[in-house]
């Protein structure tokens, strides 16, 4: 039987193998305790099982995108999706700059946000660093 289970110290999801007592995370290489790790889903079907990761770390992705958290500023900017919008629209050609100037936030924090907003297609990278609009 193969499980959906996510990492307790990095939270990404992953098929594992429910016959193990113990599997390392493919990420961050944490030891996880299968028996005691909440399974999302099971199945006896290894193209099933890939499905089921592929569904769920897409959900999570999206639920990134939806609760962002840039630095103290949850109320007074919207969501992160409008002000990308805007920002494309007033000017064609954005960088990972602008973004961090306007998003207020730096580092991995804005690095895994590019990643995220580049894999729900709202903006492709037209050369390294710089974005536009899908
Ligand atoms: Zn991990």
């Amino acid at each position: 039987m193969y499980g959906v289970i996510t990492c307790p110290r990095c939270g990404t999801v992953q098929g594992a193998d429910l016959s193990h007592a113990r599997i390392g995370c493919v990420r961050c290489r944490r030891r996880i305790d299968v028996t005691r790790a909440v399974v999302h889903f099971s199945t006896d079907s290894p193209q099933e099982l890939a499905d089921a990761v592929r569904r769920l770390a897409g959900q999570r992705r999206g639920q990134e995108i939806l609760f962002p958290s840039p630095l103290g500023t949850a109320s007074s900017k919207g969501p992160v999706e409008s002000i990308v919008s805007d920002l494309g629209r007033r000017k064609g050609e954005f960088t990972a700059r602008d973004l961090s100037a306007r998003l207020e936030i730096d580092g991995e924090e804005l690095e895994k946000l590019i990643a995220n907003l580049l894999a729900t297609g709202l903006m492709y990278e037209t050369k390294p660093g710089t974005f536009r609009l899908a």
